[in-house]
């Protein structure tokens, strides 16, 4: 009877439907707020909205592409990260009305709140690209994406076993999440094939639809000599389309000349998938033009809603896409949605668009690029980050993880700014 009783409270206090405030989404951005104001806020006061029971630490996706670690590795139970104190109610949102304050979720219930953080992500789309489902599932060898949990696990074995031929590597439309990690990969492959002994019979190409091979100057500059110095084909302009699997077809659309297609024949073929807003978000009112989540890119806080924030891949932070960025702005959200919550000021806090993208150029090299809102550099090492270094592929191997782990997503990281403050204190440039 007694035991009876107690399962009735426990569901009935879970079927609280009124908080403080509302996260949605339990990733890197959700949980880096959520960890950091359930230490301010009194229990019971937050809900985080995620229905996803496992974290993974997507930055290491291509490491695990290049065999450097198992997938396994990167996935932790989520109810290992949920902060203490809050509830996590494990469902998706599928609406949000902002004028009433209320988030709908997919099991028909509605969540009010104060104030909402939405920290949704991307949505992968790989349905862009005609006949690319089919061939990552059929033809797993040659047809490959370090993109997601189900594919990235194929990744290693087609590029260690792969012999002679063409192998392409895409990068889509933008906006992408880690905008590097489709070169990245194709780095560590070129680097594998020269390991395995097979890369006089291999062509490398990479294929992107952007007109450049990375957005920031002083990195362009150095990955483009690496890319002649290797023998990789680039191409700009270059819009992966369609996949043929059957006769091993890629074909692009010629962005300077749309409706133009050119076919490329490969033998291994890395595809950059395409993204786009979650459909929730990009019918709500909190949604821009485009889809994203429509924030002042300095306070993150929405430009209608102003009980409303974003973080994350969700947003239209015109920033690259990372969980550096989230590093980089997590604590200037929490201060200045604090700063509305206890009533003492209107947001003050300002982010710079802080982002950072280990560009893993080989098995033990990185040129670790860390840059604003307007591109440019904001190097935290008193060294040229724009260099091939063993140090900065040891951060991102090693380091990276652990601090993802252990401090971002826990509410104990708000990013590198204090490392580059100390290093100018101590008379570095
Ligand atoms: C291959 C790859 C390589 C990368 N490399 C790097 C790197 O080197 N450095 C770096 O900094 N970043 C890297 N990133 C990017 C980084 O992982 C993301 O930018 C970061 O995870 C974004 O965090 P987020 O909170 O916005 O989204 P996510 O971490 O994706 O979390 C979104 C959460 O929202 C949940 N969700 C989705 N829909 C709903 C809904 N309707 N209701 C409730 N919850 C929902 C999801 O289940 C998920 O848990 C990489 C990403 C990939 C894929």
């Amino acid at each position: 009877m007694n035991s009876v009783f107690h399962i009735i409270v426990r569901r009935l206090s879970t079927q609280q439907n009124h908080y403080k405030l509302v996260v949605i989404g339990a990733g890197c951005g959700g949980l880096a707020c959520a960890s950091k104001l359930a230490k301010k806020l009194p229990k019971d006061s937050i809900a985080i909205i995620d229905k996803n029971d496992t974290h993974i630490y997507q930055p290491g996706w291509t490491l695990v592409g290049a065999g450097l670690k198992t997938a396994e590795e990167l996935e932790k139970p989520q109810s290992q990260f949920i902060p203490q104190n809050t509830t996590w109610i494990q469902s998706y949102a599928n609406k949000i009305e902002p004028e009433k304050n209320l988030v709908q979720l997919d099991d028909g219930r509605k969540i009010s709140y104060e104030y909402l953080i939405v920290a949704a992500g991307i949505e992968m789309n790989f349905d862009k690209i005609k006949g690319a489902v089919d061939a990552l599932d059929n033809d797993p060898q040659h047809v490959i994406s370090i993109y997601t949990r189900k594919y990235v696990r194929n990744v290693f074995n087609t590029l260690n076993n792969f012999r002679g031929g063409q192998a392409i590597f895409t990068f889509p439309m933008m906006p992408i999440k880690c905008p590097g990690a489709p070169q990245k990969i194709m780095y560590l492959a070129e680097d594998l094939f020269r390991r395995n002994n097979v890369r006089d019979k291999i062509t490398v190409m990479y294929n992107t639809s952007l007109p450049v091979i990375f957005g920031v100057k002083k990195y362009a500059a150095a990955l483009m000599e690496i890319v002649k110095e290797r023998n990789i084909q680039l191409n700009t302009r270059l819009n992966l389309v369609e996949v043929r699997a059957k006769s091993k077809e890629a074909i692009f659309e010629n962005l300077d000349q749309p409706g133009t297609m050119k076919t490329f024949k490969y033998d291994v073929l890395h595809i950059g998938v395409p993204m786009q807003p979650f459909e929730f978000l990009a019918k709500s009112p909190l949604a821009d033009a485009n889809g994203f989540v429509d924030v002042v890119k300095e306070t993150l806080q929405h430009k209608k809603f102003p009980n409303v924030f974003g973080i994350g891949d969700c947003t239209n932070i015109p920033t690259s896409k990372t969980a550096a960025a989230i590093a980089g702005s997590n604590s200037i959200l929490v201060r200045n949605l604090s700063n509305l919550m206890f009533g003492t000021n209107h947001p003050v806090h300002k982010y710079d668009g802080y982002t950072s993208c280990p560009l893993v150029t080989g098995y033990n090299k990185c040129i670790l690029a860390e840059f604003d809102f307007d591109g440019n550099p904001l190097e935290t090492l008193p060294i040229n980050q724009a260099k091939e270094r063993r140090l900065s592929y040891i951060l991102k191997k090693d380091v990276m993880p652990t601090m993802y782990w252990k401090m971002l997503i826990t509410g104990n990281w708000n990013g590198p700014a204090v490392f580059r403050k100390l290093f100018r204190l101590g008379g570095a440039k």
